[in-house]
């Protein structure tokens, strides 16, 4: 059996070694080409945030909105995530947001762009622009928001609702957590279940407010040596 050829990835894309800051990173994101989906989306949407940010939100893909804007999470799902962050105690002025896929994958129904979940193959090749965010910002805590980002970042095998909410260790940062999207939240059509849903999502929020205010600067040092070693290997992923 002919051998598969590898899968392409936008490490090609990601700028040498020493020059990866964020700005850099998305200027360079702005040309990639490593997956189908560049043909798709209106533009790349790269993460946004302060370059300091201790905080790293993570989720799945920009929306309809977010395409058209060139901004992550600032449709409906961003406003519910704003209003969660403040009920959570987390100040949004002081985190990173981005996806782990950076352009829009759609289909048409109608008029409508439905947004369509992006898959491994996609998510593999999108990993080095997310990986170099992670570098170049050294978070003390990511979160990850749905299935798809915890599965690029914590572990294939990760199920929201079963392993949402733990704290766990990551050579990333100094911690990690998964919970669901907001987007998720919104297709919850029963009034009562979506409100349950909504506080499970601040409470998980809170968890990580809470364990964020205890992390020190201190600790964040081993994760900002392990991240630049994750970028010096080429392909950006952090060993462990
Ligand atoms: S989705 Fe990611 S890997 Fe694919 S073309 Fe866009 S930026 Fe590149």
């Amino acid at each position: 059996m002919a051998a598969r050829p590898p899968v392409d990835t936008a490490a090609r894309f990601l700028p040498p070694l020493g020059q990866r800051s964020l700005d850099r990173l998305r200027a360079a994101a702005a040309g990639c080409t490593a997956c189908p989906l560049h043909a798709t989306g209106t533009r790349t949407v790269f993460g946004e945030g302060p370059e300091r940010a201790p905080l790293l939100l993570v989720g799945e893909q920009p929306g309809d909105s977010e395409d058209l804007a060139g901004r992550p999470f600032v449709g409906p799902a961003g406003q519910l995530l704003d209003r969660a962050l403040a009920e959570a105690g987390i100040d949004r002025t002081r985190t990173y947001v981005t996806n782990a896929v950076k352009h829009f994958k759609w289909v048409q129904r109608g008029r409508r762009r439905i947004h369509e979940k992006p898959g491994r193959l996609e998510v593999t090749a999108c990993l080095p622009w997310l990986e170099g965010e992670i570098a170049a910002l050294a978070p003390v805590g990511i979160v990850c928001l749905g299935a798809t980002a915890a599965q690029a970042l914590i572990s294939r095998s990760f199920k929201v609702m079963a392993d949402r909410g733990e704290i766990l260790a990551t050579s990333y940062a100094g911690w990690i957590m998964g919970t669901i999207h907001p987007s998720a939240l919104l297709r919850i059509t029963d009034a009562d279940q979506r409100q349950a849903a909504y506080a499970r999502f601040v409470g998980d929020l809170a968890a990580a407010a809470h364990r964020l205010a205890r992390q020190s600067a201190h600790s964040a040092a081993p994760a900002r040596a392990q991240s630049t070693e994750a970028a010096a290997d080429g392909t950006g992923r952090a060993a462990g």
